[in-house]
């Protein structure tokens, strides 16, 4: 495991399968850099084997609710246990695998590295608070969309328990 974890910010990176859609927003949010098999072209017989050699290419660790994936994936893979996200979560933090920390630096539907919103950006997304001034926005040049830390945030972070 440990060199699965020695990537240049000492932060694992992760894969998940097709179960795990909730879980892999969850650890987007925390900035983890997660691939999802959702982003993986359907209908693959060999999805199993994809996920495989993904993980073992990029080194990411493969987040996975089946039990013989698991078992193929070995020390590379994590048999999650529990079918509900923040439990999952638990989990990895359990392992000491990840730190439960709602820093929204990675866009929860791609996983784009976000970066500060432009004020022309802020300006035009509709969706933006009336307040501008009360929050900081972040864009993912992906999908062209804005980020802030509001409601929906706050009461993410309590449900995961974040600091
Ligand atoms: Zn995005």
């Amino acid at each position: 495991m440990s060199a699965i974890l020695d990537d240049s910010r000492g932060a694992p990176r992760f894969i998940a399968d097709r179960m795990l859609g909730t879980l892999t927003r969850y650890l987007r949010f925390m900035g983890y850099d997660t691939l999802s098999a959702n982003s993986l072209q359907g209908g693959n017989a060999a999805e199993d084997t994809v996920l495989l050699r993904i993980a073992e290419n990029e080194g990411r660790i493969l987040l996975t609710r089946d039990r013989e994936l698991a078992r193929r994936g070995g020390k590379q893979a994590i048999l999650i246990t529990d079918e509900d996200p923040v439990t999952q979560i638990e989990q990895l933090a359990a392992l000491r695998l990840i730190h439960p920390e709602l820093i929204m630096s990675r866009c929860s539907i791609c996983n784009t590295l976000l970066r500060p919103a432009s004020a022309e950006e802020i300006q035009q997304a509709s969706y933006a608070p009336a307040d501008r001034t009360a929050f900081e926005f972040s864009w993912c040049d992906t999908c062209r969309r804005l980020y802030w830390m509001g409601s929906h945030g706050r009461s993410l972070r309590q449900r995961l328990r974040c600091e």
